[in-house]
């Protein structure tokens, strides 16, 4: 679920979102309560939810009583498993111990965290509207409040960041003792003030080189620390490894609501609308939001869990592969995953296919090998393009 709303833009960010205006917000709470609805009306849902996501935007942004009404909201609209993750991200400076109260009450068992950095001058240049202080106030209100797997997420690459400074930020949140550690690379996106520094020369990148540094510097502090790195840019205690997104990562299925919001069902991607008035606007009407959509055939289906799978440290399970399309991977991809095999760049034992450590670093590179490539078999057997029908999504 998409809360479109933050305080301020951060500098290089391109999500969906726009600055809190409150008529606005009133109007997408109602809407999103009539997607929720709708969208649990499909008869084809027929399993209960492994994992419910509030992302944003910044969930913790809405008032206390709109965060109860909302989580009433998808309880009421939907059947979840007994234990099924339910996570809402969270900033800190809007998280008070209302609202945690209110997100606990609600049935929520994950918290994720934005921090970046813990230099506060790094924090002012990228835009983030809290200070290291801020952020370890709120970690501590959201442990009194009794929730135990909390995640914090970093970004490495930022303008003018030393490898000293990224090394201090992995150190101080190791000190914090979360569950769960992501630390993405930062990208730049058309159309962020971060793009317009890029294209006008004034932004100081720290380079290819001290970027690769700073994710290998990562692999060694967290896992010193007793971290497991279980996706590429994602890090956990055992056992914490986050569900919901292992569902992207092993190309499940999944529903999506709020404005922008991507759905993959039932052999279809289909994105919202983006803008909330739009969106809310189709709502009124009575009929889902979608204005996107795309056909996910078997073709794309078979890359998709390729390109997703690989991410996992555990890699793409052979068996599972064949059951949902019919052909082993390598039957399906035959010359790219030999070549790949060959030149060390996948590992395959124990009935799986993942990347070797040397990949790791260079993944899209290697990955590219999956993507609109000749080398494809697809068959004619197996499940239906972009459903998971065998196997469970968790
Ligand atoms: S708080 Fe998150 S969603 Fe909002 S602008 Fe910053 S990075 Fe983007």
């Amino acid at each position: 679920m998409h809360v479109p709303y933050c305080r301020q833009r951060c500098h290089y960010c391109d999500f969906n979102t726009y600055l809190l205006d409150p008529a606005g917000k009133v109007r997408y709470l109602g809407a999103l309560e009539r997607e929720l609805a709708l969208l649990a009306a499909d008869p084809a849902l027929t399993r209960p939810l492994v994992s419910v996501y509030v992302g944003g935007g910044t969930p913790s942004i809405l008032e206390p009583a709109e965060l109860e009404r909302l989580l009433a909201a998808v309880r009421r609209a939907f059947r979840l498993a007994p234990d099924a993750e339910v996570t809402v991200e969270c900033n800190p400076g809007t998280l008070d111990e209302e609202r945690l109260a209110v997100l606990r009450d609600g049935g929520v068992n994950r918290l994720s965290l934005g921090l970046q950095a813990v230099q506060d001058e790094l924090l002012r240049a990228i835009g983030r509207d809290h200070t290291w202080a801020d952020f370890c106030a709120t970690y501590r209100r959201v442990r009194r409040a009794g929730f135990d797997n909390v995640n914090v997420d970093l970004i490495f690459g930022l303008p003018g960041q030393s490898l000293e400074q990224w090394e201090a930020s992995l150190r101080a949140v190791v000190d914090l003792g979360p569950e769960h550690v992501s630390c993405y690379g930062l990208e730049l996106h058309p159309g962020t003030p971060f793009y317009r520094e890029w294209e006008a020369g004034r932004l100081q990148l720290p380079g290819e080189d001290a970027e690769r540094a700073m994710f290998d510097r990562a692999y060694e502090v967290l896992g010193e620390a007793g971290f497991v790195r279980y996706e590429i840019s994602n890090y956990a205690r055992p056992g914490r490894e986050s569900v919901h997104n292992r569902v992207y990562w092993l190309n499940g299925s999944y529903l999506g609501a709020g404005p922008g919001a991507w759905s993959c069902w039932r052999g279809e991607r289909r994105r919202n609308r983006l803008h909330p008035m739009a969106y809310a606007a189709a709502l009124a009407e009575g009929r889902l939001p979608v204005d996107v959509t795309e056909r996910v055939d078997r073709r794309r289906a078979m890359e998709d869990t390729m390109i997703l799978g690989l991410r996992l440290a555990e890699g793409v399970d052979e068996g599972r592969f064949a059951r949902r399309f019919g052909l082993t991977p390598e039957e399906a991809f035959p010359r790219a995953i030999r070549r790949l095999l060959e030149e060390g760049w996948l590992v395959r034992e124990g009935g799986r296919i993942r990347l070797s450590p040397a990949a790791v670093p260079v993944a899209n590179s290697v990955l590219v090998a999956f993507v609109d490539t000749d080398d494809i078999r697809t068959g004619a057997g197996g499940g239906p393009g972009g459903v998971d029908a065998a196997a469970p999504t968790r």
